[in-house]
């Protein structure tokens, strides 16, 4: 039976490449992860997306897959879809089931619980309360 190869064979046999270019990446160790060197992908939920990419490409990349999510947008704020999530922003938490649901979150982002009970909108608080 063959030994298995330890982490380091394994990397001089697969050097990391970069999953747009194909350029070798820097040594796959931490600290090139920590200056930018190689870098992950995070999905609209949060989700890492498998392959690294280099500094050059991340940020072509994260704006295709930001692309890739968006739906459309409503009352100025970005609906992306993943699979059957709607999500209101990008690197939202939370998800909803449907589009309206997430229209009707987008909605009741401009309204304001007040302390004493009941809602405003959030124009009126800062009508009365008299600031920006
Ligand atoms: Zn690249």
């Amino acid at each position: 039976m063959a030994k298995r190869p330890t982490v380091q064979e394994w990397l001089e046999a697969h050097p990391p490449k970069c999953k747009r270019c194909e350029n070798l990446l820097a040594v796959f160790n931490f600290e090139n992860f920590n200056n930018g060197k190689i870098n992950k992908l995070k999905d609209v939920d949060g989700e890492k997306i498998k392959g690294l990419y280099c500094h050059h490409c991340v940020d072509e990349a994260h704006k295709d897959l930001m692309e890739s999510r968006f739906l459309e947008e409503y009352k100025g704020e970005k609906i992306y879809q993943k699979d059957d999530m709607y999500l209101p922003y990008w690197g939202c938490m939370y998800h909803f089931k449907t589009l309206e649901e997430c229209r009707i979150r987008i909605d009741a982002s401009d309204t304001v619980v007040l302390p004493w009970g009941g809602t405003a909108s959030r124009n009126r608080v800062r009508e009365v309360l008299g600031v920006e």
